[in-house]
């Protein structure tokens, strides 16, 4: 098994300038607006965002199922813009992953290979492997409307493993499961990720999961890619308000420079409190501090300058979330481990956090 993020290797999909638009003229839709990324190979790659933000036309670029306007992909170095679907070394798996109904499973994991001409022996050898891959040995001669839904998902990627592919695109395979089936099949895939070394691009508008389960994550919005990084990057260096909002809860508060020296910025926030930040090069002199709740405090006493009132206290099971109306109207919110806060609606607080807990915002 290769190295991850091996920066000297070949990326397993490089794509260039995408550009995809559909529909003509008064009504064109640009679904991809000049996307440009680097998978590298053995890596669990995620594209995150929101509905319609581009990620499974992205997807089917990189199989084939559509041509781009402008761009390139390559895969493993070489353009692969003449070859239909079928020819490209990649498999996908989506959201339906409709299985054959009236066939065992260890029938509808040997299908593709006979289709690719495989030879009887070397197909059981290879089903027998999947099928201990995704532990589904026992039940090898069901037939799919006897299996669980989380099982049927298991056939499925195993289906889509068995020709050995050098990628394998996900899109929103565990959407259709329930919360308890998905973080098991979360867990899961990750392990047959590790296990075979393929390169996984994998698309959902989960945050969480993305989390969870990513080498890096793409957060695209809008056709574009806002954000490329490991998963702490993502959550603990949001670049840009729309990466922050998207990826957990985080309060955004207005923010103007003061002034700047010595490569900080010293930037007035809501009631005249000052946040001193790097200044990593950001023009404009208005701009958005961003704090996890998870990173601030409260205090008893409403005399400090970031003040309010306790309008709202959410226990969640492992922690709960107060919500702060500060003196402009901003809702602040702070994260407490336990359920037990001493606080009651009404009372006056302070909220509190380190310069290094806040995080400056393109708009
Ligand atoms: P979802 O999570 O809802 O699947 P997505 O991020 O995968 O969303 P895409 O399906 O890639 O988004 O769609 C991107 C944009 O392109 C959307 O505005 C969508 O309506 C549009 N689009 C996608 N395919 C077509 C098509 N065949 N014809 C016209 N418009 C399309």
């Amino acid at each position: 098994v290769l190295a991850k993020n091996d920066a000297d290797e070949v990326p397993a999909i490089s794509v260039q300038g995408l550009v995809k638009t559909f529909g003509h003229s008064s009504n064109q839709i640009t679904a991809l607006d000049d996307v440009s990324i680097d998978i590298q190979q053995n890596e669990f790659f995620t594209l995150l965002g929101p509905s319609g933000c581009g990620k499974t036309t992205l997807l089917r670029l990189i199989a084939g199922f559509e041509l781009p306007d402008s761009g390139t992909v390559l895969l493993h170095g070489e353009g692969i813009e003449h070859l239909p679907p079928h020819m490209r070394p990649v498999n996908t798996v989506f959201q339906s992953y409709a299985l054959f109904p009236h066939i065992s499973v260890a029938d509808n994991i040997g299908f593709g290979l006979r289709m690719l001409g495989w030879d009887k022996a070397k197909i059981t050898n290879a089903v027998e492997k999947m099928l201990d891959m995704v532990r589904l040995s026992d039940l090898a001669n069901r037939q799919p409307d006897q299996l669980s839904g989380g099982q049927q998902q298991r056939v499925a990627l195993a289906r889509a493993l068995a020709p050995a592919p050098r990628v394998l695109l996900l899109d929103e395979p565990l959407a259709a499961l329930d919360l308890k089936l998905r973080k098991e099949m979360q867990i899961e895939l990750k392990r047959l990720q590790d296990q075979t070394g393929i390169t996984f691009v994998f698309v959902t508008h989960d945050q969480e999961e993305a989390l969870t389960m990513s080498d890096r994550i793409a957060v695209m919005s809008a056709g574009r890619v806002l954000q490329v990084g490991q998963p702490k990057e993502i959550y603990n260096a949001p670049e840009h308000r729309f990466v922050a909002d998207f990826i957990g809860d985080i309060n955004v508060l207005p923010g103007q420079v003061k002034h700047r020296q010595n490569g900080k910025l010293v930037v007035m926030i809501a009631g005249g409190s000052e946040v001193h930040l790097p200044d990593d090069g950001i023009q404009s002199d208005s701009l958005f501090v961003a704090v996890r709740p998870e990173k601030a405090t409260l205090a008893k006493s409403g005399t400090g300058a970031l003040s309010g009132v306790v309008n709202n206290i959410v226990f969640f099971g492992s922690g709960t979330n107060i919500h702060v109306s500060l003196s402009d109207g901003v809702d602040f919110v702070v994260q407490t481990q336990g359920s037990e806060t001493g606080l009651s609606l009404g009372d006056a607080v302070s909220v509190n956090f380190a310069d290094s807990a806040a995080k400056v915002l393109r708009n």
